[in-house]
């Protein structure tokens, strides 16, 4: 199936059910009314003359308008490029640039940053042009830019306008565009996280997305009875697939908190709108779980839910379980390149099991973890996770060289250490760059982070590798404690003396407010490596 092919019948089977709440925007549609706008959309920048393979950038946080351009994009084969909305001008440019976008929807602002501002800043062209008529220097490929509300901007048009472009496009000729699309056509490109330096573009089809989607769903036993709470980023496949397209697939209720991530907002739309599954990643659900009014949210019609993007701590999994009354609720582990998952667990699995592995492999999927050399390590050994099937992407977008590096004979090579046992759970270690190396020992700050997690004052930790003259490579721990507590160093290291080897007790503590954190709530590593660094200079 093709990604509109899959709302299109989910609006036949449901089409007066609930599909979309946008709360902060006050919308809400049905399925049937979703699919008439994504139409509207489609005819609109049909009526432009955005062609099938033609790229238009989407840079907001999570709108509505956002969901319409995704699909509608999808129904005329135009290949949707999403942007993160935390770029500033050298990465816009650079986004656009590099995937040869000839459009770009986007958002007025997102708290201080000005979208319209730095676009103008980019393409000053615009203040002279005729909408669709851009020719920028510094984006010699872009024509149109379309700007969501109702006000209006000098060369940009706006979202009403275009929608008021499509009002003579035919249902055939909409028809038309819809049948010429292959299913393993590029129909996106995604971003990385950035968590462990520039964000990569991966090419990714409808099968792959759609399929993928189709396997989350089937492992959270979603039905068109179902409304799932979604405050992930839609920018990032885990907003885009496992939540929208996995709804999408079932006839789910989607709900939006709003723009960006907020825990109370989250807790709100999830009560309110009595939702029974709820997404995040990691540092969401613990945000959530120690929210000061927690306790004032009915969320007893939570049924199960994912937590992925980045290692998910049993102790949270455990809370999630017990103070969510998510008893079904799954770890998804994956990565932008596959689609982007390939392991999951299911409620068919242990509860143990569970709460402390990313589960087993999708179906129709392999996988194997491998030595420096490529050569599969025996069972139970860590060593790179490789994932080969129908989810892994077509290639970096433009960049051959990097796709031939990360991707051989099929084989993903996921950059993560993990071990699989005989059953075939599969345990997540870190990734291949934290891995540290102290005076010849391998040391994996995942396990490090286990442990200091459980100290009784400890929020939230993170352990990384920094230069040391005598060993290689010391044991940095960053930790944020609960509000009001305070700690010392030494009475961290007294925690750890007796319960952890020597080598693996941090040398360095650092007690901060907040760790430096990507738009989809992952921690960047690679920025806490530089200040360390710098300060240890
Ligand atoms: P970049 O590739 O730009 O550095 P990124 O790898 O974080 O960023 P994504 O594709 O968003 O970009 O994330 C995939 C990665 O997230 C995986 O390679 C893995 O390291 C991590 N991850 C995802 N799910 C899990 C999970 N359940 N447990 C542990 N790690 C996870
Ligand atoms: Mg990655």
């Amino acid at each position: 199936a093709t990604i509109a092919g899959l709302l299109a019948d989910t609006a036949r089977r449901w089409p007066e059910r609930p599909a979309v709440v946008f709360r902060e925007q006050g919308v809400r549609w049905t399925w049937a009314q979703f699919q008439a706008e994504v139409d509207r959309l489609a005819a609109g920048l049909a009526a432009l003359g955005l062609q099938r393979g033609d790229r238009l950038g989407i840079w907001s946080p999570n709108r509505v308008e956002w969901l319409t351009t995704q699909f509608a994009t999808a129904r005329i084969g135009v290949i949707l490029v999403n942007i993160n909305p935390a770029y500033r001008l050298a990465e816009l440019e650079y986004a656009l640039n590099a995937s040869g976008c000839r459009a770009i929807v986007t958002a007025q602002q997102l708290r201080s940053s000005n979208y319209l501002g730095m676009l103008q800043t980019l393409a000053p062209e615009l203040a002279g042009c005729e909408p669709g008529r851009l020719q920028a220097q510094r984006l010699p490929e872009l024509c149109f830019v379309i700007r969501m509300g109702e006000e209006r901007t000098p060369g940009m048009l706006n979202y009403g306008e275009v929608l008021a472009r499509g009002e003579g496009v035919t249902p055939q000729l909409l028809e038309a565009h819809g049948a010429e699309l292959d299913c393993h056509d590029a129909i996106n490109i995604q971003f990385t996280s950035g968590t462990t330096g520039n964000p990569k573009g991966a090419t990714l089809s409808h099968h792959n997305v759609v399929n993928n989607a189709r396997y989350v769903a089937q492992a959270m036993r979603f039905s068109e009875q179902d409304s799932l709470c979604i405050p992930v980023p839609l920018y990032h496949c885990f907003g885009m697939v496992l939540s929208v397209l996995a709804c999408v697939s079932t006839g789910a209720q989607m709900v939006f908190p709003g723009e960006i991530f907020d825990a109370g907002a989250t807790l709100a739309a999830a009560a309110e709108e009595r939702c029974t599954a709820l997404h995040g990643v990691p540092t969401m659900f613990i945000a959530e779980l120690d929210h000061p009014d927690f306790a004032s949210f009915d969320l007893s019609r939570l049924r199960t839910g994912i937590m992925a993007g980045s290692p998910c701590p049993i102790e949270t999994m455990k809370r999630v379980v017990s103070q969510m009354n998510m008893r079904e609720v799954t770890i998804a582990y994956g990565m932008t390149e596959t689609s982007p998952v390939s392991f999951q667990s299911s409620t068919a699995d242990p509860l143990e099991r569970r709460v402390s592995t990313v589960g087993r492999i999708q179906p129709h999927l392999e996988a194997k973890v491998v030595d420096g050399t490529g050569a599969p390590v025996p069972v139970g050994e860590k060593g790179e996770l490789w994932v080969r099937g129908y989810s892994v992407m077509k290639g970096y977008w433009g960049d051959e060289q990097k796709t031939r590096l990360a991707v051989t004979d099929g084989w993903m090579h996921t950059g993560d250490l993990a071990t699989l046992d005989a059953e075939g759970y599969c345990n997540i270690v870190g990734r291949v760059k934290d891995m540290l190396i102290r005076g010849g020992e391998n040391i994996y700050p995942r396990e490090i982070e286990e442990f200091l997690f459980r100290h009784p004052k400890v929020q939230s930790v993170q352990v990384f590798g920094v230069p040391d003259a005598k060993y290689g490579e010391e044991v940095c721990a960053w930790i944020v404690l609960k509000p009001g507590e305070s700690a010392t160093e030494d009475e961290i290291r007294d925690f750890c003396r007796e319960q952890i080897a020597h080598y693996k007790i941090p040398r360095y503590i650092r007690f901060v407010s907040e760790m430096p954190m990507t738009i989809t709530g992952k921690v960047q590593k690679f920025v806490m490596r530089e200040r360390m660094v710098e300060e240890l200079k």
